[in-house]
């Protein structure tokens, strides 16, 4: 499996995240800032921040490919209506997470890093009997890039 010198660089801030983010939760805000730049970016650039700079797309191509199957993923995954679901899914449980932080800057910061290591649990248990990449198919935050990035087109 080919990956991008960019990746290699960037895959280390899925272990810093998701170990370090268990010792100094504040690494949460980390996923923020990433959030918001990947938001920005795919505003021009649709998702290059997947095949370029995503920790987790870098972890799924240079380790998970290793050990995946390669099977395909079943053809629902990228139905938009099961995308969505899983969007609006993974959006209410990180509002209703956030709401019963009462606002505490550590426990928002922590929110993110747990939700972290849940999608990243996910993306593994996908990309080892299906393709490696099998999670991207789904990851709201890809789907979201595709729709800013259509959005953007159509502007
Ligand atoms: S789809 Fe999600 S996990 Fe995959 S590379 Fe993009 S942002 Fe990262």
């Amino acid at each position: 499996m080919k990956y991008k010198k960019s990746q290699v660089v960037m895959f280390w801030f899925l272990p810093l995240i998701t170990i370090g983010g268990l010792f100094y939760p504040l690494l949460g805000y980390l996923v923020v800032a990433m959030m918001a730049f990947f938001l920005a970016l795919s505003f021009f650039r649709g998702r290059y921040w997947c095949w370029h700079l995503c920790p987790r797309g870098a972890f799924l191509d240079i380790a998970l490919s290793k050990v995946s199957r390669n099977k395909p993923a079943p053809a629902f995954f990228a139905r938009q209506w099961f995308r969505w679901s899983i969007f609006a899914l993974f959006i209410g449980f990180l509002i209703y997470r956030i709401i019963g932080t009462g606002g505490s800057l550590i426990a928002i910061a922590s929110v993110f890093v747990v939700m972290c290591i849940l999608t990243t649990i996910i993306s593994i248990i996908l990309g080892i009997p299906m393709r490696h990449r099998s999670w991207c198919v789904i990851c709201p935050m890809g789907t979201l890039q595709d729709k800013i990035n259509r959005l953007s087109k159509k502007g």
